[in-house]
C-alpha cells in the first residue's frame, strides 16, 4: 500500500499505552487531512459491551460469542477539523464508557482473545472504505496493515506515561496492561518489522508530531 500501488494510503501508528499515540495519530490526520482510527477504542468498546452484558472477560469462549453477537455499525465524522472512524454498538457511540477505569481494567483481556482479534482486523481493514487513514494501536504494523510502507512505534518511560494519564484524572497500572498487550500469544504488541521508533519521553506533542509528519514526508518522496 503505497504511491506506487495508488491509494489509499494507510500511516500505522503503534506504540505503549498513554505514549502519546493519539495526540500524535489525531495530529497527523488533520495535517495530511486523512482519516483518523482509533482502535483502541474498538477493543475497549468490546469491553463495554462485555461488562454490560455481565460477560466474564477471563473467559475467552464467552467473549468470544459476544463479539461473535454483537450489532456493530461504522460512522465518520467530522469533528474540530478532523475525520473520525467511530464503531457503533446497537447504534450507539460509548464515546465516554469506554473510558471508564473499569473498561481501561479488563480491555487488555478481551483484546487477548484471538478470536476478537481476527474480527478487529476485519473490521479495521474494512475502514479503507473511508480514504486514506492514520491508524493508531498496537498491532496495526505487525498484523492489520503489515503491508503500508509507513509504520511508526511510539513509546515514552513508564514514569512519564504515568504522569501523563494522571494529568488526565486517570489512574490505572498502565505496567500491568502493557505486559499483557506484550505477552499474549495472538498479535502482541512488538515494534513491526521497519518501522520508525520514537522515545518521545522529553518531546512535546508538536515535536513529536513533526517529527512524524517529516519521516512521512520522507516516505513519500522516496516514493514518488
Ligand atoms: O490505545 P488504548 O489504550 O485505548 O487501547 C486499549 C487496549 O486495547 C490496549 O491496552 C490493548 O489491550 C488493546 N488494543 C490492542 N490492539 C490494538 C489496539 C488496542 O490489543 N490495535
Amino acid at each position: 500500500m503505497n504511491l506506487k500501488t495508488k491509494h489509499p494510503i494507510v500511516i500505522a501508528i503503534d506504540g505503549t499505552s498513554a505514549s502519546g499515540k493519539s495526540t500524535n495519530a489525531k495530529l497527523v490526520a488533520k495535517a495530511l487531512g486523512y482519516v483518523y482510527v482509533d482502535t483502541g477504542a474498538m477493543y475497549r468498546t468490546l469491553a463495554w459491551h462485555c461488562l454490560l452484558k455481565h460477560v466474564d472477560v477471563n473467559d475467552a469462549k464467552a467473549v468470544a460469542n459476544a463479539c461473535r453477537r454483537w450489532k456493530t455499525s461504522f460512522e465518520c465524522v467530522e469533528r474540530d477539523g478532523l475525520r473520525q472512524v467511530h464503531l457503533l454498538v446497537d447504534g450507539f457511540y460509548p464515546e465516554k464508557e469506554i473510558r471508564l477505569k473499569e473498561t481501561a481494567a479488563a480491555v487488555s483481556h478481551v483484546a487477548a482473545v484471538p478470536k476478537v482479534r481476527d474480527w478487529m482486523k476485519k473490521t479495521q481493514r474494512d475502514c479503507i472504505q473511508f480514504g486514506n487513514l492514520v491508524m493508531e494501536g498496537r498491532d496495526i504494523g505487525t498484523n492489520v496493515f503489515p503491508e503500508t510502507d509507513f509504520k511508526f512505534y511510539l513509546d515514552a518511560k513508564l514514569e512519564e506515561r504515568s504522569a501523563r494519564r494522571a494529568a488526565d484524572g486517570v489512574h490505572e497500572n498502565l505496567a500491568a496492561r502493557d505486559q499483557r498487550d506484550s505477552q499474549r500469544a495472538a498479535a502482541p504488541l512488538m515494534i513491526a518489522l521497519g518501522a520508525k521508533v520514537l522515545d518521545n519521553s522529553k518531546l512535546t506533542s508538536a515535536e513529536t508530531s513533526g517529527w512524524l509528519l517529516a519521516e512521512i514526508r520522507k516516505i513519500m518522496a522516496l516514493e514518488k
